[in-house]
């Protein structure tokens, strides 16, 4: 892996693999007991996170003392960022105190690309934009690999807002690298038909229930509103059209995983019996954020 981690795209499988074996090692065992190290004691990681997060920064925030680092976070509004400060000065500050890495999100793409250009400390993307979520990619893959022996050849439904999502495409990049068949569906507005080109074995549908007819996971994405400039689907409309319900489920492979990054909204993308059921690999995906981040954390560290 280069100095840090800006996205999958630029990855090789092998390094994908090395960091879901580790990542492995690092999970509860039977005992349930949390795994703990001091490989990276005295080291410092920043969180700079300039886009609301719940998972993401708390995940990077326990891995981090779990493996025995000083973790500190910054949060745009409660930092100079709200004073009018650049992200070139606010940078040179964070660079000055010498961190031994910085983990970023930011609401433009490209940004943390920007940052590992002018700063000599390694940078984890922990999303930027609408590009990539390589962390959430790698923790969607081992939480697939828990349940499954392998990837190639599974097929996997993505289904929502694919042309805001940087979850889906981090998601395409790995499961294409692996020889996944890769099935996005969202309305027309939300599905760019460039995205059948990003990377090998993608199709494109606006029919549901295509989308999900035999296949092993199906992947929800939250509608962005955020990134979105155009009206918004009515809740109630897009619920019907593209929201995960029971009756889906049977169109499936019997032992479909559902999975979601997170945050869910029940009764939009979602619906709260498919969120709560036994196909749900929701809260797995949120346990594994802390030991695939630890092992992406160790492996940018050490170098
Ligand atoms: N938490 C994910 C992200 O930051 C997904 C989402 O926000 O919908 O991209």
């Amino acid at each position: 892996m280069p100095a840090g981690l800006l996205g999958i795209e630029p990855l090789e499988r092998a390094e994908i693999e090395a960091i879901l074996d580790r990542a492995r090692g690092f999970q509860p065992g039977g005992d349930h007991r949390v795994k703990r190290s001091d490989a990276l004691r005295g080291r410092m990681v920043v969180n700079l996170f300039y886009e609301t997060s719940t998972r993401t920064r708390t995940s990077f925030e326990i891995a981090a003392k779990r493996l025995g680092a000083d973790a500190i976070s910054i949060t745009a509004s409660a930092s100079s960022v709200s004073k009018g400060e650049s992200l070139v000065d606010t940078l040179n500050t964070l660079g000055a105190m010498r961190p031994d890495a910085i983990i970023m999100r930011h609401a433009a793409s490209g940004a943390p690309h920007f940052l590992a250009r002018h700063l000599p400390t390694p940078i984890i993307n922990a999303g930027d934009g609408t590009h990539e979520h390589p962390t959430q990619a790698l923790l969607d893959a081992r939480t697939i690999l828990d349940q499954r022996p392998s990837l190639e050849g599974l097929r996997v439904a993505i289904i929502g807002d694919i042309a805001h999502s940087r979850v889906a495409r981090s998601n395409i990049h790995l499961l294409s690298k692996f020889g996944a068949e890769v099935v996005l569906c969202g309305p027309a507005p939300l599905l760019p038909a460039q995205f059948a080109q990003i990377a090998p074995g993608v199709t494109l549908t606006t029919d549901m229930r295509e989308a999900i007819r035999d296949v092993d996971v199906i992947m929800m994405l939250r509608v962005q509103l955020e990134r979105q400039h155009e009206a918004a689907f009515p809740a109630s409309e897009y619920f019907q059209f593209f929201g995960l319900r029971l009756e889906h489920i049977e169109l499936a492979k019997p032992d479909v995983m559902v999975m979601h990054p997170g945050p869910i909204n029940r009764g939009r993308e979602i619906s709260s019996e498919v969120a709560d059921s036994q196909r749900s690999a929701i809260l797995n995906q949120v346990e594994n954020g802390v030991a695939v981040r630890m092992a992406v954390l160790e492996r940018v560290l050490s170098n």
